[in-house]
């Protein structure tokens, strides 16, 4: 409508799943993130985390795969 491309991901795990090393939260005896956890540390790579930007990040991922 606007000149953009628009395409649907499936947003499973994209707010648990790290970034940077794919540690999904809820996996290993981990504790999920819940919606009260506005940030938080990878217990996998210990890297800290602003949760929607992580999301963001993932779900970008995702729609980029779905391109290429
Ligand atoms: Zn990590």
């Amino acid at each position: 409508l606007y000149g953009r491309q628009f395409i649907t991901i499936n947003p499973r795990n994209t707010t648990q799943t790290c970034r940077d090393c794919g540690f999904v939260m809820g996996t290993n005896g981990t504790d999920k993130l819940t919606l009260d956890d506005r940030n938080w540390t990878c217990p996998n790579c210990g890297i800290h985390h602003i949760r929607d930007w992580n999301a963001a990040k993932n779900i970008l991922d995702k729609g980029m795969a779905k391109l290429a």
